[in-house]
């Protein structure tokens, strides 16, 4: 865009298919006046450009903790960007280097993440609910060169283990009189805050974010500039933005909805963003959604359950919410229940997103001006080719369970996975394809259907069957509240099912609900579906983002000891 700045978005996906059809990746280039040739730096095109044109007073966070309010406009956010760059730069920061944010989303977090990626180094968002060992492993493998936290957080980062760290910057802390670390706010006063940026190729290196490790150790994938068009056009055709929204994505900024989601798409869009960061509550969350008149809501699956799990029957007439329009979730199968429930709830239904730390965006949607197929993640974005092959990369026919596949090439995909060359071959090893671990079909319509991990598969006698539907069905029963379900060595049968779940408390464990629950199950999927045991649990290991760890489950059922929870809750 040019110097008078970028405006909000206002085309929607009006026509799916003419868009599908025509749509390329460098139109939306040309739409944001980007030059590939001279490069850019997408902190400054989603920051400046917009404090530069019509957004400069306008609120681009707005952060919440459950007691006060602080926020940031455009203007603001980026002065205080460019003082952080030239604090880094001043603290002896080169370009390249990977700078860790071990941080709550406190605005310090925006500002140092923007900041880092306008100097030209790699930022690398790590979790608060990382404890030490899961800590050290994400710094010593990302060789951080600065981290900046909090001082109760301090105790986790072991200096001694760490060569590559020369820098901890403290937030809300004067300087440490031994020079063990500086303060935020005294570096930041010292640093002025205007800073030319240097434009950089589409393939330049800004973040570094590991991936949940629901299935493994987590990997460190680089995302790179060239994100920026898919940030973009998936903020207006699947988050459907307007100028007017209020918009929260609940994501933590250190799983990477939070951050494509939480901070580039609302930015490129000129749109104001709610941040939140205090605990889960039922009501504190509708009172959000009241409060600040959130007008588009990004969630997850797992945080619309305990909604439902725990909140009032109607909390929209409860707690009088009138602005939301449109809802969407990521990172897990979406059940249909739950889209049912919202639509009586708020009289919304739920847009489901399907993609992965990998892709860096959106791969397949459901669009608004699509209709819905509760179940199903929906279609591809235009620009974006998906398609289901066989272990020989293959492509399958309609309605036929194989790999998911998306065409490599698309503006978001990882630059590459960090210090693991060979892991990231394999993604590729079947052109023109990458491949992404998770098992689909595609339907007549081109909607595709998620049937679970490739990992996460049991086979039982030959045939392989998934978990989720099965999962989904036991979430049903009025005495489950969730469910995970894995399948277990077998002499016989190979693997049998074995499900895990959590009760309601007002049912109390007894063979009979046992034998209910697996007649409920069997009536509605069939035979072949019906868990061979049933196991109560208190609580489902999740990682920090609320995904299901079947990996551990799996090993807690074979009483191995669980390899690596580095990405897990507690
Ligand atoms: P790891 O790669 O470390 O095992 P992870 O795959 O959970 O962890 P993420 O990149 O956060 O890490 O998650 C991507 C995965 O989440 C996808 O591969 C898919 O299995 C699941 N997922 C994301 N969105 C959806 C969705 N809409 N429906 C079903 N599953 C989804
Ligand atoms: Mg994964």
């Amino acid at each position: 865009m040019n110097s008078k700045g970028r405006k909000t978005a206002t085309a929607n996906l009006d026509d799916y298919d003419k868009a599908y059809s025509t749509f390329r990746w460098a139109d939306a280039e040309r739409e944001m006046g980007l030059d590939p040739q001279v490069g850019w730096n997408i902190a400054v095109e989603a920051v400046d450009r917009q404090a530069e044109g019509p957004h400069r007073g306008k609120v681009a966070f707005r952060f919440f903790d459950g007691l006060s309010t602080v926020t940031l406009t455009y203007h603001q956010l980026k002065l205080l960007t460019n003082r952080f760059a030239n604090a880094l730069r001043a603290l002896g920061v080169a370009p390249g280097e990977r700078i860790a944010l071990f941080l709550p989303p406190l605005p310090e977090f925006y500002v140092a993440f923007l900041g880092v990626i306008k100097l030209g180094a790699i930022v690398v968002p790590l979790s608060p609910a990382f404890m030490n060992d899961a800590l050290t492993e994400m710094l010593r493998d990302s060789e951080a060169a600065a981290v900046v936290t909090l001082r109760e957080l301090l105790g986790r980062i072991e200096r001694g283990k760490l060569p590559a760290m020369r820098r901890l910057i403290v937030v809300g802390s004067e300087s440490s009189p031994a020079g063990t670390w500086v303060g935020y706010d005294p570096v930041m006063a010292e640093a002025a805050d205007d800073f030319t940026a240097a434009p950089a190729a589409r393939e330049a290196p800004i973040m570094l974010m590991y991936t949940s490790g629901s299935t493994a150790k987590p990997k460190g994938v680089i995302h790179v500039q060239d994100g920026i068009t898919h940030y973009y056009q998936s903020g207006k055709w699947v988050l459907d933005f307007r100028e007017q929204d209020v918009y929260w994505c609940t994501s933590e900024p250190s799983w990477v909805p939070g951050i494509s989601y939480g901070i580039w798409a609302p930015l490129l869009h000129g749109v104001t963003s709610i941040i939140y960061s205090g605990e889960f509550a039922a009501a504190r969350w509708y009172e959000i959604l009241t409060r600040f008149k959130v007008t588009v809501w990004y969630t997850t699956p797992t945080a619309l359950r305990r909604l439902m799990n725990f909140g009032p029957e109607n909390p929209q007439a409860r707690y009088g919410i009138k602005d939301l329009r449109h809802i969407l979730t990521v990172g897990e199968p979406l059940n249909p229940a739950v889209i049912r429930w919202s639509e009586k709830a708020f009289g919304l239904r739920v847009y489901d997103t399907w993609w992965m730390t990998e892709t860096g965006g959106q791969m397949i949607a459901n669009f608004r001006t699509l209709p819905l197929k509760p179940g199903s993640m929906g279609r591809p974005l235009p620009g974006i080719q998906a398609s289901i092959v066989d272990e020989e990369g293959r492509e399958l026919p309609t309605l036929a369970v194989g790999q998911l596949a998306i065409r490599a090439g698309w503006p978001a995909m990882m630059g590459g996975i960090w210090k693991d060359e060979e892991k990231y071959r394999d993604y590729f090893r079947m052109p023109p394809w990458y491949l992404t671990g998770d098992l689909a079909y595609k339907d007549a319509d081109g909607y595709f259907w998620f049937q679970g991990r490739v990992d996460d598969v049991i086979k039982k006698a030959g045939e392989r069957i998934g978990p989720i539907e099965i999962e989904n069905k036991l979430n049903e029963h009025p005495a489950v509240l969730e469910a995970g379900v894995i399948g277990r060595p077998d002499p016989l049968w190979g693997e049998v099912i074995k499900a895990f779940v959590v009760l309601r408390p007002e049912y109390p464990w007894s063979p009979e609900l046992q034998a209910e629950i697996r007649g409920f199950v069997e009536s509605r999927l069939g035979s072949r579906f019906v868990p061979r045991d049933i196991e109560v649990c208190a609580k489902l290991p999740r990682t920090t983002s609320g995904k299901l760890m079947r990996r551990v489950l799996k090993a807690m059922e074979l009483g191995l000891p669980v390899s690596d929870v580095s990405g897990g809750e507690d």
